[in-house]
């Protein structure tokens, strides 16, 4: 009996509940589609390469490579290796569903099945439902939901001990060669869980308190893990208790936005407050595209602002708090769609995740599920003084101010000497843009 495991975002052989259900004799491979390859940044790229190194070498070298349409690559090797089913953890994204019914389709008339086991996430989307139904459109009672619901322990079975199964081989491609633009973290599933050993070692006690701090290491950093499924959320949930709530309820934040893309699949590129891209009097034009250019490149003049762009151009990641702080100057400050940014975001980040990308920045532009009040406008300045109170991370990512001392990093202007080494003006007034935007916000409120 032989089988095929199609690995797909779940790049491990731990805690991997698809690949203990393909059985004992088991073809494992990958599928470059070129409509994901096309549409991928090359961190990206870069990124999931690496990655399906490390999975080849877990894999003692059996990992086969095809490229070309799923709907296409996956029968031909059914047939090749005369396998009776094909096994895939469950892909809820909007292109990947349909990717898979087409699949499942295609190897139907082998008589083949497609079989679903598990998916990137601890609860499935669409799983917590109201109790007339209806999705969770609000976090908190979303969050109780889904501890309420639960998840599944870590699969065990052979692949815990390492016992793999017998992996047969087909013909396989070369994974491309694909130049990084930055230099990417470790990938694989020994780095992430490296990683979460030190974080949970050294810093998930002081989570609460320093996860807001871009100037310090009080983060996880593994996004990108989770996201190629390197590590399954439910083997860190498996190891954290009560006390960490807080990082319990991040993890969430990425199921809660996963669940609202599976039953709003337009919601990756459109407002779900429709008047956002209907009504809303965004910026556009040439004046427009030089803001944003300006945003693009860390010019703006805000030093937490600027901070952060260039840590995502020149390291392909953002601190959370600076992530928020950028994607509200660019919405609010120079009323510009949040759909750009998000896509510039998509082009840099090798965290790039459609569901958290998309729903991180409607949630800040104030016009998503459980948003933040379109009237809140973080303000750069004071935002950079409270959580880089020392100014260390602006110094870090901004050389023309690393000769201010302390705090003072964040308002230029006021010290001496702030623009000596060629530091751009602010290319526009907060408090003026503020009430610019709140104005656009009233003109639209009550309208439909
Ligand atoms: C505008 C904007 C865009 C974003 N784009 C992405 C993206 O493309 N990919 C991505 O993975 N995250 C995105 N996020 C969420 C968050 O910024 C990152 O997950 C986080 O910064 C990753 O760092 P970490 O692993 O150290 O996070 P930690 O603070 O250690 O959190 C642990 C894990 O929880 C999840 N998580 C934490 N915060 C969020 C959140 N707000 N939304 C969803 N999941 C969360 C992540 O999987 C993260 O790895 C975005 C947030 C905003 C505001």
């Amino acid at each position: 009996m032989t089988s095929i495991m199609w690995f797909r975002r779940d790049l491990r052989i731990r805690d991997n509940p698809a690949l203990l259900a393909a059985g004992s004799e088991v073809l494992p491979v990958f599928v470059f589609d070129p409509v994901l390859w096309d549409a991928s940044s090359s961190v990206r790229r870069a990124y999931l390469v690496e990655s399906l190194r490390s999975l080849n070498k877990s894999l003692g070298g059996h990992l086969v490579i095809r490229s070309g349409n799923p709907s296409t690559v996956i029968p031909a090797l059914a047939r090749e290796v005369n396998a009776d089913s094909v096994h895939i953890a469950a892909d809820f994204g909007p292109y990947g569903q349909q990717r898979d019914l087409n699949v499942e389709t295609a190897i139907s008339a082998l008589s083949v099945p497609l079989v679903r086991t598990g998916s990137p996430y601890a609860v499935a989307p669409g799983r917590v439902v109201k109790s007339d139904d209806t999705p969770y459109r609000v976090f908190t009672p979303f969050y109780k939901a889904w501890t309420t619901h639960g998840w599944r322990a870590p699969a065990t079975g052979p692949l815990s001990t390492f016992e793999l199964p017998k992996f047969i081989s087909a013909p396989s491609e070369a994974l491309p060669a694909v130049a990084s633009p930055v230099s990417l973290p470790a990938a694989g599933e020994d780095a992430a869980w490296e990683r979460w050993k030190q974080f949970n070692k050294t810093a998930l006690a002081q989570y609460d308190e320093a996860r807001n701090r871009p100037d310090l290491d009080g983060t996880s950093a593994l996004s990108h893990h989770l996201k190629y499924g390197e590590i399954h959320p439910r083997s860190l949930l498996a190891e954290l208790k009560p006390e960490h709530i807080v990082f319990i309820k991040e993890i969430c934040w990425r199921e809660f936005y996963a669940d609202i893309m599976f039953h709003n699949p337009m919601s990756a590129s459109r407002s779900l407050d429709a008047r956002y891209d209907s009504i809303m009097p965004w910026a556009s034009g040439t004046e427009a595209d030089e803001l944003f250019t300006a945003w693009c490149q860390g010019q703006t003049g805000y030093p937490i602002v600027d901070a952060g762009m260039r840590q995502l151009t020149t390291t392909g990641w953002m601190h959370n708090r600076v992530r928020m702080i950028v994607a509200s100057f660019l919405v609010k400050d120079l009323h510009i769609p949040w759909q750009r940014g998000a896509k510039f975001f998509m082009q840099n980040l090798y965290d790039g995740d459609i569901a958290s990308n998309s729903h991180g920045w409607q949630w800040t532009a104030g016009c998503g599920t459980d948003a933040s009040p379109f009237y809140r406008v973080f303000n750069p300045i004071t935002q950079g003084i409270k959580f880089d109170p020392d100014g260390n991370y602006v110094r870090k990512y901004v050389p023309e101010l690393a000769h201010l001392v302390g705090g003072s990093v964040h308002e230029p202007w006021d010290t001496l000497g702030g623009y000596d080494q060629g530091y751009p003006e602010r290319i526009v007034d907060h408090k003026a843009e503020r009430e610019v935007a709140l104005a656009d916000f009233a003109s639209i409120k009550g309208r439909t």
